[in-house]
């Protein structure tokens, strides 16, 4: 792609740059303005579901193994051109490049997964479910599905999405955010590359307004949403209206369980990574930690407080700790919230807004610590999504049980400890989707699916893996009898049972 000033949009294999509204970007290293993205209209929606539709009817018979052919150039492609697309992932989003790579590589391997769809497809078959019948059950495509994605996996989280959707036979449009449009519209260019007919997956750039008017749309089938919260439970709700199949996931607030029998120094590693990686702008992000009694709290405070002290906070090429926070509305956002915290409250022990990184030009902000934090204060209520890490104290492994499972959230949590019973129980009861032991980040690989419990998912089924192969597909059953001679039995008016006579 030419280093347009205007990322616009990819529609039928061609570069569009349609519509007359645009948004400013900015440098989240540096300040400065970077260019602007096209905001999709009414018209332009119209024009990408058009193009999907007449793309659908060719691809959805297309056979499976042939999909797969297209998939697995693509997935090479991704990976000759994995170096261009982290630089831009870093460029617009902010986070270092090491982690740009991790996250390339977890979208990887959801193409990886999808280049199975011969093997997914491959439906159920019940013979003799009555005399001379047979019965089969298959997974076809839905027709024209959408996408709408969040601004802090500008790559990993359509990979969760459109892979498998055009696996599957769908036509799939993709709406990044519109904080960072511009690696979606590149995978596009790639996907092209490899084959892929016009118009199966094209990329649609817009705002809130741009992902209303798809949501509306009476052609789209199926929306994957994954964002915040309030939009993913408005986008749920109003499914009901549209009859759309909609799978939204939302936001988080993930509890770390430090047991006293933890290490606390390989502990406090993990914590700090899965915390402050990322700029703590991932929706599996650590924000609080729950220690088990006084001695090990402590402990654990003591030392977080010195390796947060001690974080290298620079531009994402530089490969530091940290990079930038993505914007600066929402680093203001998060000072305010560290005010609140210390107005309600709580100890602060390490306070970002004094790390030399915040005067520099730039979204930065250095990692904050916040000791003796309860439910009932924003800082643990809301969902900060920043380098904000929160202590709460509590006397038992039951008690700490019991604030993360009144939490409003359920995506992620894990706890430290080397009793595996301790473990086992924590596993077993613990209200939320995902769980680590001794694991920070409990991503499940792209072979599981993806998805939080309560508040941080909305729909029934999670994102990617197998819940996606359901997700992209519907099911038909069909029920066939074959007999050698003619059928003599005339009328019969019960209503037929496996084990009637024939
Ligand atoms: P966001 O909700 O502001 O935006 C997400 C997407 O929705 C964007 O494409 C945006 O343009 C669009 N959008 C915004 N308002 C909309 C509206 N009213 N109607 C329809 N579409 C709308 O989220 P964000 O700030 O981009 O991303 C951060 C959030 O995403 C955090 O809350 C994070 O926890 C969450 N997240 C969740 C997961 C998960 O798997 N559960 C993964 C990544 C991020």
């Amino acid at each position: 792609m030419a280093q347009a000033e205007i990322t616009g949009h990819f529609i039928g294999g061609k570069p569009d740059m349609g519509g007359s509204r645009k948004l400013e970007r900015f440098d989240p290293a540096t300040g400065e303005q970077m260019g602007y993205v096209a905001l999709a209209d009414e018209t332009t929606v119209n024009a990408a579901v058009d193009s999907s539709k007449n793309a659908y009817q060719d691809w959805r018979v297309v056979e499976p193994a042939k999909r797969a052919v297209i998939l697995r150039r693509f997935c090479e492609l991704v990976n000759v051109h994995g170096d261009e697309l982290c630089q831009l992932i870093t460029r617009e989003h902010g986070k270092t490049l090491l982690d740009s790579q991790g996250e390339l590589q977890r979208g990887i391997e959801n193409i990886e997964y999808a280049t199975g769809i011969a093997e997914h497809l491959k439906g159920e078959h019940s013979k003799a479910v009555g005399p001379d019948i047979d019965s089969w059950s298959e997974l076809l495509p839905l027709g024209v599905v959408v996408g709408i994605t969040p601004f802090n996996f500008p790559v990993m989280v359509p990979m969760w999405m459109f892979p498998l959707a055009v696996a599957c036979g769908n036509a799939f449009i993709l709406k990044p955010s519109e904080k960072v449009p511009t690696a979606g519209y590149r995978l596009a260019e790639l996907f092209s590359e490899a084959g892929l007919p016009d118009g199966v997956f094209n990329v649609v750039q817009g705002d809130q307004e741009t992902a209303g008017s798809l949501m509306q749309h009476p052609d789209i089938k199926a929306a994957s949403f994954v964002g915040s919260t309030p939009v993913a439970r408005s986008i749920y709700k109003a499914s009901g209206d549209t009859g759309k199949r909609v799978q939204a996931l939302g936001g988080a607030k993930n509890h770390a369980v430090v047991l006293p029998d933890a290490d606390v120094e390989s502990a406090t590693n993990a914590i700090m990574g899965a915390a402050y990686g990322s700029c703590g702008q991932r929706c599996m992000a650590l924000s609080v930690v729950v220690s088990v009694g006084d001695e090990t709290a402590d402990a654990v405070a003591e030392v977080l407080n010195k390796k947060v002290s001690e974080l290298n906070i620079g531009p994402g090429v530089d490969n530091l700790d940290m990079g930038p926070l993505n914007s600066a509305p929402q680093r203001d956002r998060i000072v305010d919230l560290i005010q609140e915290g210390v107005d309600q409250g709580a100890t602060i022990l390490v306070d970002g807004r004094r790390h030399a990184s915040y005067q520099q030009p730039g979204f930065y902000l250095g990692g904050t610590l916040f000791d003796h934090v309860q439910p009932g204060m924003s800082i643990y209520d809301e969902e900060i999504f920043g380098p904000v890490l929160c202590l709460v104290r509590a006397k038992t492994a039951n008690d700490a049980m019991r604030i993360i499972n009144d939490s409003q959230y359920g995506n992620g949590t894990c706890i430290f400890t080397r009793d595996g019973y301790s473990a086992r129980t924590y596993a077993n009861e613990v209200e939320a989707g995902m769980v680590g032991i001794n694991v920070p980040l409990p991503v499940p690989v792209a072979n599981h699916s993806f998805g939080g419990w309560k508040d941080s998912r909305f729909g029934d089924l999670a994102a990617y893996g197998p819940d996606g192969i359901r997700f992209y597909t519907r099911r038909k059953t069909i029920t066939e009898r074959w007999t050698s001679a003619p059928d003599d039995k005339g009328i019969d008016f019960a209503f037929p049972g496996s084990r009637s006579s024939g």
